[in-house]
């Protein structure tokens, strides 16, 4: 397991590298638009030596496809499959 998580580590460098210089290119032409980070960093929380997944993998298409955090629910954009969070009611 502690190979993939160096695999994981460099490939963030990279993108983060692509990332900066895109950022730069889109701060000229819209200076009010947000930055959207993408990534594989987005899905991993790095905890001193212990990698910690953010987001549930789909359970149709299984380990390496992860679903997208929406407040009250997941879904995969791979196959549209949509969980929804056991959620504490507020009443
Ligand atoms: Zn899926």
């Amino acid at each position: 397991m502690t190979e993939e998580v160096e695999e994981v580590e460099e490939e963030e460098e990279k993108e983060e590298e692509e990332r900066i210089e895109e950022e730069k290119k889109e701060e000229k032409r819209a200076e009010k638009k947000k930055k959207k980070r993408k990534g594989l960093f987005t899905y991993y929380k790095i905890e001193g030596d212990n990698v910690k997944r953010l987001l549930p993998f789909c359970e149709r298409c299984g380990i390496g496809y992860f679903m997208a955090d929406h407040s009250d629910r997941y879904t995969c954009g791979h196959c549209g499959f949509t969980r929804y969070k056991p959620t504490e009611t507020e009443q």
